[in-house]
């Protein structure tokens, strides 16, 4: 249950992929929502109906609007955002200004009108930081302003330096999260993340397309996971003024991954070794490896994930298929 019986949450880009999924888990334990999303990567088919949900279709760039809905709700969550590493890559400059200007905006209001924001940061923090596993303390190690992924890693730890700022010199409660990969039903593979793209192409039964060698690891969570830690988080005093990753640590390569996907969706197109200068523009540096530490998480709270990468596979799988049959959209 909730801090109060009927906590109401403003949700920023509460139509996306985990948005959506953390309406889902707050609307079921009987919380109202009021969520501003401008449908730019969300979409409203990710939503239910329900009489405790107010979806309001608009910009966190718009400061008279956030300020009237930060005014009627409880409690922030800040998701919107511009993500997805091919996404950055096609819109640096729009990704930029929603995720400065954007959180500044959003901050502000909370300030104004003393509301505690949880704001979704990324793992993209920690840069090429070869350390395993990553702690919220490690550095973050960065390459040249000229290649577009450390400026999406540097306006997003901006928004974690904001956050940061309005606890300590105003009072406010703010929450940092720094999500790393996740996955699960509702997921685009529009946006470049690995695992929608590959189930699309096994079930189109279009080669499987593994970026680089294939050797570069992550560690992908499932959604419900994901949600279950922003809830607990939401829900404890003592995660106000800190910082905390949320992640899996079952690290697997990407060409692991890809197989796995084939044989899951009995694809017969096999893999395609894609050189990274072909799948992004030139100037493109990717993260060889990226395990979050989450144990700062875990102490708090008693969170762990409890979904196994074939877990995760078999129900973005199954979604994949439910949305757009084998044909694909
Ligand atoms: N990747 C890949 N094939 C694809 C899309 C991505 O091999 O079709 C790789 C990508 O280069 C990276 C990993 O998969 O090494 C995860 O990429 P994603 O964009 O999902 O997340 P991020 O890089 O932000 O962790």
């Amino acid at each position: 249950m909730g801090e109060n019986a009927r906590t109401t949450y403003l949700v920023t880009g509460g139509a996306g992929f985990i948005g959506s999924h953390l309406t889902d888990a707050l609307l079921h334990r009987g919380d109202k929502i009021i969520i501003l999303d401008d449908l730019s990567t969300g979409s409203l088919a990710n939503l239910p109906s329900s009489g405790d949900l107010q979806f309001v279709r608009g910009t966190i760039l718009d400061a008279s609007l956030v300020d009237a809905l930060v005014r009627q709700c409880d409690v922030v969550v800040h998701l919107a955002a511009s993500v997805g590493v091919k996404l950055i890559m096609e819109h640096p400059l729009r990704s930029l200004i929603t995720n400065i200007s954007g959180s500044e905006t959003v901050f502000e209001a909370a300030r104004r009108h003393r509301k505690k924001v949880l704001l979704a940061s990324t793992s993209e923090i920690y840069g090429k930081n070869p350390d395993t596993p990553l702690r919220e303390d490690d550095d973050r190690i960065l390459g040249s302003t000229n290649v577009v992924r450390w400026s999406y890693s540097t306006s997003k730890a901006v928004d974690e330096i904001l956050a940061n700022a309005y606890h300590r010199e105003h009072g406010l409660e703010t929450i940092v999260v720094r999500l790393f990969n996740t996955v699960g039903p509702r997921q685009s593979a529009d946006y470049g993340m690995v695992i929608p793209r590959l189930v699309r192409q096994a079930l189109r039964d279009e080669p499987l397309t593994v970026y680089g060698d294939g050797t570069q690891t992550r560690c992908f969570a499932h959604v419900s996971d994901v949600v279950d830690a922003i809830v607990k988080l939401l829900d404890h005093p003592g995660a106000v003024g800190q910082t905390f990753n949320v992640g899996s640590s079952e690290e697997v390569t990407i060409l692991e991954l890809a197989k796995l996907i084939g044989e899951m969706c009995q694809g017969d197109a096999g893999v395609r070794m894609v050189p990274y200068n072909e799948a992004y523009s030139s100037g493109f540096e990717d993260i060889m490896r990226r395990v979050p530490d989450t144990s700062k998480l875990h102490a708090l709270t008693g969170w762990t994930p409890r979904r196994a990468l074939r877990d995760i596979l078999d129900d973005t799988i199954a979604a994949s298929c439910g949305e757009s049959g084998v044909a694909g959209r």
